[in-house]
């Protein structure tokens, strides 16, 4: 399954961002630590069901208070590696070792596909632990393919998956576009420094 989900910004503009990283798309569940409450999605357990069952499919058994809370410790612990990580800091060893916790649990199986082999449906505990492991391997690499997006009025931060990691945009559709916009205002307007930021080698994401 690929990564990425649908924002909706201030302007009421939906725009598909692609982080790069199942654990990474979780942790955009949530303000990432800025302070923005309106960037909340799991407000309850069902918004919870509801978000690994998009990714997941259907769950056996009921999310639950219990359940929720697990999760947003787990997210907490994801983005306080995250955002060590982005700004090439070590990360927080309580946080590693919550991932490592959750890591270590059942995940889902990996299963065939095709009409006959249906996938069992999985809990929300191993639907938790999957997204744990996902987070032990994007972060086992360290902070190079980390980033924070290279606009400067932007603090997304992303997975770079590109075979030549050179990804810098959260989106080419929101930032990637901007940067080209002011360049070719600036390449036919006066020339300044930042005509040598060019945005040339960016992915199409
Ligand atoms: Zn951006």
């Amino acid at each position: 399954m690929g990564t990425g989900q649908w924002f909706t910004d201030r302007a009421g503009t939906r725009w598909f961002f692609d982080s790069g990283a199942l654990c990474l798309d979780f942790a955009y569940t949530g303000d990432l630590g800025y302070a923005n409450p309106a960037w909340e999605r799991l407000h309850s357990p069902d918004d919870l069901a509801d978000w690994l069952t998009q990714r997941f499919g259907p769950l056996a058994g009921p999310v639950d208070a219990a359940v929720l809370a697990a999760a947003l410790n787990l997210r907490a612990a994801i983005v306080a590696v995250t955002r060590a990580l982005a700004v090439d800091a070590a990360p927080d060893p309580a946080a590693v070792d919550v991932l490592n916790a959750f890591a270590a649990g059942a995940d889902l199986a990996p299963h065939l596909g095709g009409g006959i082999l249906v996938p069992p449906a999985p809990s929300a505990p191993r639907a938790l632990a999957t997204v744990a492991r996902d987070a032990v391997r994007t972060f086992a690499a360290g902070s190079a393919r980390i980033r924070t997006c290279a606009a400067d009025d932007c603090a997304l931060i992303f997975h770079d998956d590109s075979r030549a990691s050179s990804r810098r945009w959260c989106s080419m559709r929101r930032c990637g576009n901007r940067a080209k916009v002011r360049t070719h205002r600036t390449a036919a307007g006066t020339p300044t420094a930042s005509t040598t930021t060019a945005p040339t080698k960016e992915r199409h994401r």
